[in-house]
């Protein structure tokens, strides 16, 4: 978990907000029209399907697609044995 990851409760609390503070808009928290306006942001594997257009995502995106591609890869080696 990163610090730009948000916890639980803040997560159940903006989602109940509807609104996202400023600094988790920084950090690129977003209502992610691919993913029928669920709240998404860093740390989430759901960026791997996001293709909103956002500086601060491209990063995040990255490291996502790398861990879900980790995640794959793992999946083959576990039905190939
Ligand atoms: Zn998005």
């Amino acid at each position: 978990m990163t610090p730009e990851e948000m916890d639980t409760d803040e997560y159940m609390r903006t989602e109940r907000a509807s609104s996202i503070p400023k600094r988790r808009v920084a950090q690129g928290w977003h209502w992610c029209d691919d993913w029928d306006d669920m709240l998404v942001g860093p740390g989430m594997l759901a960026l791997v399907g996001c293709t909103c257009r956002r500086p601060v995502l491209d990063v995040e995106k990255e490291r996502m697609q790398a861990r879900f591609d980790k995640y794959n890869a793992e999946e083959q080696k576990e039905i190939l044995k």
